[in-house]
């Protein structure tokens, strides 16, 4: 006999009330009608009203008194509707990705946002021409002046803005209410959601693409017409003019009635960035960023709903827009961290838009100068469709890169952070009047405070962290904003020599000011960014040359093209090596090669200098040669030395706790049960390679201690079931009640 089955219902779809879920039996003879995301129609309340729901859920265990089931009625049918896409969706991430179904589901749907809606009135006729022409001689007989006017443009225009006839006809309300009885006009309310793209200067759109790039664009707009739908990797160097192929593709794609999604990170959605999609596409595209309300982006959330707009630009989270005829997802920048999410469902969008792209009959267009390795993995092997460009589009050329062996100028004793050759060029372009970039690389580190003497590095109290130096004399810790005052001596020793290692902007920005007073300076950091708009601000200041040096880190790297700036210096290219991160390499070479792409991309070349300790290091030396190929190879020796992904795939497990104690033995209890069920698949058992249980390398973060466990395997498939498989032991098991677990696959950051 079969077992029964149970399905769990959502009867409000909106993220405050995803929680309450309700749970129903499915009748036998449409059991097989019944699936994740499914529209039902169901008994509900005292009244057994019928209303719809959606099935997020399928069990054979009932959770609630027998006497209180109830039965669904029945399956709507044919019902493709855009809700039951994306909660198969969310389903389909809490099982790559680990998550509860709530928590997936939130991550899918928007919250609802009280919307305060402008609400347009207009008028409209609705009498016929023939039977207006006549009441327009009637109204001239009796010489009744202002219908008269108000009938002319009405026969004219059909429709008229309420305000506009106010206005502009100086017609009162009585009189409009009048005709309104006749019968002869009605006032119509339309809801107009804001726009965030309103009211823009449109300019005249007027490239032409060059061969290169029209033939990738035909290329894949003949695919998409002879119904071929796949992923498509765009390797194009910097300036190379992807932008405008993803722009030709969009283009076909909407004038066959399909919608698009283009993702790009928010630190490159920038103002000149969206004027480009603005100029071509008008007002059929809406943005979603985090600087719009919560108002405003749930009015993007249902404009893409009604079908208001065929195009949604935005970060991660726009993959979700709620288009039912989606025809293509453009990633720009693939290889960008933001596009893994960092909170759970720590989900990655590459994988996400695939998937939705599969689901619903689209395309994916991936692109990037410096791909991740897993993409250039899949291209090669032939998963996706690979597409290069090798030159930039508007003929200028690629910089000339040298790098500078900074060891060499400790020996000459410049005790400068500027090498002589980079200050020379500095003041080269300064003379005439050219801009420059300078690049600090600081991830993974920051201006940290140690002793001298003893070594003692000032750490915060809640963190496993160092603090950082910052100008107004206080130390900060940049992961729970605790803040101190900077020591006069060493805490530990008393010693008087306690001091700031490392170079931060600032600093750069006191040597630029000390070696080239006269030279203005722009800084560009999380500190001159946490405003509203001050990333922009500081973006167009120097279009505008206000200023001849910007320094900034990671963020100056994208989204504006700066035709005047001729030289790029980086200070220190190797801090991102030591980061303690299987992608450190990748990361390195991908910025350095983002940092040297913003040089010479007007009409005179550029020069890019890199400043580093590690001089033979193949990152480096792949990234001043323009050399992805070369860099990919001996990165991918690396990986699969190390099992790494893309050669293999990795499950992270973070327990944390506020207890130590209870963390400890979380982890513990995960690790045993885990070698357990691994041990007794006896032929894959020697594919597994398990690390752990250790503390993370941030082992405390707000007073909350964390311990992790690394599973790798070749097979994404085997740490899936692996992690289905710790759910279900973690729902069982009363110790999880005081520390969360967080499933991590193939991770961006450690
Ligand atoms: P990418 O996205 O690859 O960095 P973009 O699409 O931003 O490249 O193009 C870089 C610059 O080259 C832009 O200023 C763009 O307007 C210009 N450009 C791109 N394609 C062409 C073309 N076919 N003809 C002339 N200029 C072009
Ligand atoms: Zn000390
Ligand atoms: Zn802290």
């Amino acid at each position: 006999m079969e077992e029964i089955l149970y399905a769990d219902i959502i009867v409000d779809i909106s993220s405050e009330n995803l929680d309450r879920t309700y749970q129903y039996a499915v009748p036998d003879d449409i059991r097989e009608k019944v699936f994740i995301g499914s529209l039902v129609l169901i008994p509900f309340g005292r009244g057994n009203r019928v209303i719809k729901g959606y099935v997020v859920g399928l069990s054979n265990t009932l959770k609630i008194p027998e006497e209180f089931l109830k039965t669904i009625n029945e399956v709507v049918e044919g019902a493709l509707l855009i809700e039951s896409q994306l909660i198969h969706l969310a389903y389909w991430i809490k099982e790559n990705f680990g998550a509860t179904m709530n928590d997936a589901l939130k991550t899918v749907i928007p919250i609802k946002q009280s919307v305060k809606q402008k609400e347009k009135k207009k008028i409209r006729l609705i009498l016929d021409s023939d039977e207006a022409t006549d009441k327009l001689s009637e109204y001239q007989r009796k010489n009744n002046t202002a219908r008269v006017r108000l009938l002319q443009e009405l026969i004219n225009e059909n429709t008229i803005d309420y305000d506009l006839v106010i206005q502009k006809l100086n017609i009162s309300r009585s009189t409009i209410n009048g005709l309104v009885e006749q019968g002869i006009i009605e006032v119509l309310t339309k809801t107009v959601y804001r726009n965030p793209v309103e009211k823009k200067q449109i300019k005249e759109y007027q490239i032409v693409l060059n061969d290169c790039q029209k033939s990738i664009a035909d290329h894949f707009i003949n695919d998409y017409f002879n119904g071929i739908r796949k992923t498509y990797l765009i390797h194009g160097v910097t300036g190379s003019g992807k932008t405008e192929v993803y722009m030709e593709m969009i283009a076909n794609v909407i004038a066959n009635k399909k919608q698009v999604i283009m993702l790009i990170p928010e630190i490159a959605l920038t103002y000149q960035t969206v004027m480009r999609f603005y100029n071509r596409f008008s007002d059929r595209i809406s943005i979603m960023n985090s600087r719009l309300s919560k108002g405003e982006r749930y009015d993007q959330y249902l404009r893409a709903k009604n079908g208001e707009i065929d195009i949604m630009i935005g970060p991660r989270s726009a993959l979700f827009t709620p288009f039912s005829n989606l025809g293509l997802i453009i990633i720009d920048e693939e290889h960008e961290g933001s596009y893994k999410s960092e909170t759970t469902p720590k989900y990655h969008a590459r994988e996400v838009a695939i998937k939705r792209a599969e689901m619903t009959g689209a395309s994916v267009v991936l692109g990037s100068a410096t791909p991740s390795l897993e993409a250039y993995y899949k291209a090669i092997k032939g998963e996706y469709h690979l597409y290069t460009l090798t030159s930039r589009a508007n003929n200028s050329l690629l910089p000339e890169v040298s790098i500078v062996d900074l060891r060499e100028e400790l020996k000459n004793r410049n005790k400068s952070i500027f090498s002589t050759s980079l200050r020379e060029k500095m003041q080269d372009r300064l003379d005439k009047r050219q801009q420059i970039m300078l690049f600090i690389n600081r991830r993974g580190y920051a201006g940290f405070v140690s002793c001298r003497s003893c070594g003692h590095v000032m750490k915060c109290n809640h963190c496993d962290v160092s603090l950082t130096y910052h100008t107004s004399g206080k130390l900060v810790c940049h992961y729970c904003n605790h803040e101190e005052v900077m020591p006069k001596v060493c805490p530990v020793c008393g010693s008087k020599y306690i001091a700031t290692f490392g170079t931060g902007t600032q600093k750069v920005e006191e040597f630029v000011r000390k070696e080239f007073p006269r030279a203005r300076t722009l800084r560009m950091d999380t500190d001159t960014t946490s405003t509203k708009d001050g990333h922009e601000k500081i973006l167009t200041a120097f279009a505008n040359h206000e200023a001849d040096i910007l320094i900034g880190t990671q963020m100056i790297v994208k989204g504006h093209d700066f035709p005047k700036v001729t030289l790029v210096g980086i200070i220190a290219a190797d801090l991102s090596l030591y980061a303690n991160d299987y992608r450190a390499s990748e990361r390195t070479f991908q910025l350095l090669t983002q940092a040297a792409g913003r040089a010479g991309r007007g009409s005179e070349k550029g020069e890019v200098v890199i400043q580093t300790y590690n001089p033979e290091h193949y990152s480096i030396i792949a990234a001043s040669e323009n050399d992805y190929e070369g860099f990919y190879q001996k990165e991918m020796l690396y990986r699969s030395a190390m099992k790494y992904p893309p050669a293999s795939n990795i499950l992270v497990i973070l327990v944390s706790s506020k207890a130590e104690n209870k963390a400890e033995l979380c982890i513990n209890l995960l690790s045993g049960v885990m070698r357990e069920k691994v041990n007794r698949e006896d032929e894959e058992e020697s594919q597994y390679t398990i690390i752990g249980p250790t503390n993370a390398s941030l082992s405390k973060a707000n007073d909350i201690y964390r311990k992790i466990i690394y599973l790798k395997h070749e097979n994404y498939d085997k740490l899936k079931d692996v992690k289905n498989y710790l759910e279900g032991y973690i729902n069982f098991s009363e110790h999880f009640k005081l520390c969360s677990v967080q499933f991590d696959f193939n991770p961006m950051s450690s």
